[in-house]
């Protein structure tokens, strides 16, 4: 399950167009970034890191964009089929039903996203991402007819699903394996932390070993795989976080999102901060998880590509940290200390290409 992914449905009124445009708005400035980026990688010098370009390019000859879905499916780890209350850092505000009916169907919503993006590049070709909620929570029936609707619409070329490491049913794992012998399919699944006590602590619902065990039967299924995990949970030191990085390349993920723990209104997370601010090792300023991110990267297997470091969470929502920094701003100062230090991803991970 994306961190915070069910951010995008609360602050948008709902209009099918409106919901659609405001999350196209959204993955375009992402792939201006990856096009800043690029540039910004392009001087010449050194990669820094393994981009989600890189990795697409792949499979895909030509741009490819990942449109983001959201299929009204809701989340076991609030409904008590694995928990209640949610993660303490998930806004349950967001937790809408009836905007899954608003944003239209699934063919509807690859269809404006097409439109918004085909303006400008005609030849585009598009990922369904599944991003919103528990993208497999359902019955694998509806979910397979979901999947197939969204690779039934002309120009989408693959599959992403995110989803919990313990939502992955045998027989929509076989599904997606078959369907993976002739088209791209990845499932992205929330790990968040490699730690049992703080996965606890933030209501996850499941363990580390379960995350790694439903990543290896993807992964062995023949499915792509990407990890999701959050920099700077409570309780994490900078050794702690040091310390999940092996793990995490013992994973062998395709891709992995990086993102660094924001306080968000509403959750039950900003009353723990309210009332103890000082349990949260926040990264208070952008240069101190810069320099965690490099860290981080060095150690990275340069197998693994890295499609983000930061997520931005509606400033009016936003507790803390305030960066006032976009995710392609960050990213460029990654990669400016990852050159001062003369480093690239994996320089001190013992997993080399
Ligand atoms: S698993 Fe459920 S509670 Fe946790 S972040 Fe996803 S939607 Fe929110």
């Amino acid at each position: 399950m994306p961190y915070f992914c069910a951010y995008f449905t609360l602050n948008f009124p709902k209009t099918a167009f409106f919901v659609q445009q405001k999350r196209c708005e959204k993955q375009a400035r992402t792939t201006d970034s990856v096009t800043r980026n690029s540039i910004l990688m392009a001087e010449n010098l050194p990669k820094t890191h393994t981009t989600l370009a890189d990795f697409l390019q792949r499979f895909f000859t030509g741009k490819v964009q990942k449109l983001s879905i959201n299929a009204g499916f809701s989340c076991p780890n609030r409904d008590g089929t694995i928990g209640f209350g949610g993660c303490t850092y998930c806004n349950n505000r967001t937790f809408s039903p009836d905007y899954c009916h608003d944003a239209g169907s699934i063919a509807q919503q690859l269809q404006q996203g097409k439109a918004f993006f085909a303006r400008k590049y005609p030849q585009m070709r598009y990922l369904a991402y599944f991003q919103a909620y528990t993208s497999t929570y359902a019955p694998t029936e509806k979910l397979i007819r979901l999947y197939d609707e969204a690779l039934g619409v002309a120009g989408v070329v693959g599959l992403i699903i995110g989803t919990r490491p313990d939502c992955m049913p045998h027989d929509l794992l076989e599904w997606l394996a078959e369907r993976a012998k002739t088209t791209f399919v990845m499932v992205e699944y929330g790990i968040e932390s490699c730690h049992d006590t703080t996965l606890r602590r933030i209501n996850r619902g499941h363990t580390f070993a379960c995350a790694a065990e439903t990543v290896r039967r993807t992964r062995e299924a023949g499915i792509k795989v990407g990890g999701h995990f959050i920099l700077g949970l409570p309780g994490e030191t900078h050794e702690d976080i040091m310390a999940t990085i092996p793990l995490i390349n013992a994973l062998e993920l395709d891709t992995v999102k990086f993102h660094q723990l924001q306080i968000v209104r509403g959750t039950p997370m900003a009353w723990e901060y309210g009332a103890h601010p000082e349990h949260f090792g926040l990264y208070r300023t952008a240069e101190d998880y810069c320099s965690l991110v490099c860290d981080v990267l060095e150690r990275l297997s340069p197998t693994t590509a890295v499609e983000r470091f930061t997520s931005s969470s509606p400033r009016e929502l936003l507790i803390a940290p305030d960066w006032g920094l976009k995710n392609f701003e960050f990213a460029a100062l990654v990669v400016k200390e990852m050159r001062r230090r003369g480093s690239t991803q994996g320089c001190l991970c013992p997993i080399k290409v």
